[in-house]
Formats: C-alpha cells, sequence, structure tokens
C-alpha cells in the first residue's frame, strides 16, 4: 500500500499537554483496519489517563477509544469494503484463551488491550484496529452523534443491565454516559431519579428534559426509595449516599474506571441485602445488544463538537465539568 501520513494528539508524559505530532502507516498488520476518523469522543477514562490515575499507559499514546471511522484499507485476513463505517472501543484486545475469555467475562481477560491506553486511539485523523473488535454502528447517527455510543453508552449499558429490573432508577453523575442510559431507562419504563453535583440546575434541567421523573443534588434524598442506582461520577463519597438512597435488596452498581475513596461507612448502610458492585470494560456482546438497542430507540445524543487539535481544550472543559452532554474531536471539519 501506499504509505499513509496523518496527524495525532499524542500524550509523552501523563499531567503533560497532548502533542500535534506527524505520524505514517506503511503497512497494515494481519487482523487490522485503517480507519479514516470521522470523529472521536472524549470520555473521562481519557481524562484519567492524561492526568496520571491510570497505572501504566503505553507511551507515547494517542487516547481515544469512541472511534468512527471510514474504513480505508485492510491487512491480510479482514475483508471489509472501503468506506464501511466502523465503530473502536476501549476493547481492543484480548487473548481469547484464559479462564475469562471463554467464560463469557472477555471484559476481564488479564492480557486485554485497551484503546488509548496500550493501543493507539482516536485522537488522530487515521487509526489502526483489530478488526474483531470493531463494531457496526446503527444508521441513525451521523458520526459525531454516533462516537459517545461506544463508551459512554457501551459502559453506561453494561451498568444498566444489572438495574435494568428497578423500576426507580437512581443517577448519579448526569454526563455522557447519563444521558444515554436515561434513554434507555426510559424506554424500559423505569422512573429515572438524576442526581448532580450541588447546585448544577442545567444538568438538572438536561436530565428533566430527557424524561427524568426527579433531578436533585448529590447530597439530597429522592423523594422515593430508590430500587436500583448507578454511580458514573468519580467520586466514592457518593457511595453511602446512594445506599442511604437505595431500599433494601437493592444494587448499586459503579460504573467508572477509577473512583476516589469511599468514606468509612456504618455498615447499616450495606444491611438488608443491598449491594454493591464495579462494572468494568466491556464484552463485544454488550456492543453487539446496546447498538442494537440503541438504533431501535433510537438513542439521541447532545454533543459539543471540537477540531481535533483542540483535543487538550476538550478535555479541559470535561476536568471542570463545562460541558453538557459529550465533548466529540472532529479531525477534518
Ligand atoms: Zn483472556
Ligand atoms: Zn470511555
Amino acid at each position: 500500500m501506499k504509505p499513509v501520513t496523518f496527524k495525532s494528539m499524542r500524550l509523552h508524559r501523563p499531567g503533560e499537554p497532548l502533542v500535534l505530532e506527524e505520524r505514517t502507516v506503511n503497512e497494515i498488520p494481519a487482523g487490522q483496519v485503517l480507519l479514516k476518523v470521522l470523529a472521536c469522543g472524549v470520555c473521562r477514562t481519557d481524562l484519567h489517563v492524561v492526568d496520571g490515575e491510570l497505572p501504566d499507559p503505553r507511551l507515547p499514546i494517542v487516547p481515544g477509544h469512541e472511534i468512527v471511522g471510514e474504513v480505508v484499507a485492510c491487512g491480510s485476513g479482514v475483508d471489509l469494503t472501503p468506506g464501511t463505517r466502523l465503530g473502536v472501543p476501549w476493547l481492543g484486545y484480548t487473548c481469547g484463551e484464559c479462564s475469562f475469555c471463554t467464560h463469557g467475562q472477555e471484559n476481564l481477560c488479564d492480557r486485554a488491550q485497551f484503546t488509548g491506553y496500550q493501543r493507539d486511539g482516536g485522537y488522530s485523523e487515521y487509526a489502526l484496529a483489530d478488526a474483531r473488535y470493531c463494531f457496526e454502528l446503527p444508521d441513525t447517527l451521523d458520526a459525531a452523534h454516533a462516537a459517545p455510543l461506544l463508551c459512554a453508552g457501551l459502559i453506561g449499558y453494561r451498568s444498566w443491565r444489572f438495574v435494568s429490573d428497578a423500576q426507580r432508577l437512581g443517577i448519579y453523575g448526569f454526563g455522557a454516559a447519563a444521558h444515554i442510559v436515561a434513554q434507555i431507562a426510559r424506554w424500559k419504563g423505569q422512573d429515572v431519579y438524576a442526581f448532580t453535583r450541588p447546585g448544577d440546575v442545567t444538568a438538572q434541567e438536561f436530565a428533566k428534559s430527557l424524561g427524568a421523573r426527579w433531578a436533585g443534588d448529590s447530597d439530597q434524598l429522592p423523594p422515593e426509595e430508590l430500587d436500583g442506582a448507578i454511580i458514573f461520577a468519580p467520586v466514592g463519597a457518593l457511595v453511602p449516599l446512594a445506599l442511604q438512597a437505595l431500599r433494601k435488596g437493592g444494587t448499586l452498581v459503579c460504573g467508572g474506571i477509577h473512583m476516589s475513596d469511599i468514606p468509612a461507612m456504618p455498615y447499616s448502610l450495606l444491611w438488608g441485602e443491598r449491594t454493591i458492585r464495579s462494572v468494568a470494560n466491556l464484552t463485544r456482546r454488550d456492543g453487539t445488544e446496546f447498538l442494537a438497542i440503541a438504533g431501535e430507540i433510537p438513542v439521541r445524543t447532545e454533543i459539543q463538537t471540537f477540531p481535533l487539535t483542540d483535543a487538550n481544550t476538550a478535555l479541559s472543559r470535561l476536568r471542570d465539568g463545562q460541558l453538557t452532554g459529550a465533548a466529540v474531536l472532529i479531525p477534518q471539519p
């Protein structure tokens, strides 16, 4: 193939801004696909990587694991038509052999590699991906609006699965994942109770516009007891607050990859068969199921677009809580 030269935003050291760099792909490895990036979402996990809150990223690394791209060329063993639109998620590779992989838990594979963490991601004009971990996307959304489905949507969906039978569902942290999960919950007939940073009226109004029955501050108790709750905000102090809002037998799901320490709390908050669990990564099955549902509902996403070269600005807006919905980078506006 003819070498492809393109620009990427790359992290050299956690805590430093990303650097705009030119890179070249001379050859596509077997099993991989070269995509022209149409859009790449900015996820809180990217922020954890950039800020050094996740251990041992491969450096330098191109962040970004909510990639919507168009097939340009394929490595050997891959037969995809150029121009096909694909999504690349966080789960970029698994070993396929360990007891997790062979028991439907490839999300827990010890040898897994994650996009934008151990494999170069989508803050780039072009990206390589292992074709086995790419998804076809519903036609209901353009590239920019589809990007947040690939992590916010997917991890949101995996989190939601564990509380899908809750009639009253609490969601703590009303950002990119929550605004997608709220739509799935409404579609399933659940009542959504949205909790935001205290005083964040904009996010509370946003939640109500998506059909939330109640929206308030995260340190408030809801008007009714909840049957289940999901915490998307990376704030451990929310765990005892959410448990307090939960009925006996209720489940609390922690949907983030990183969380500040959970404060000590009285056992009585957990007593009564309440459950706390985390959700890690995704399986390809989650992806296929979720993207079918997202197309059927159809899920709408609220986004703010930025040129690729403004990736550092998009990250700092996310860090400062200045986004409504999800930030999406567009390499070639
Ligand atoms: Zn494995
Ligand atoms: Zn993510």
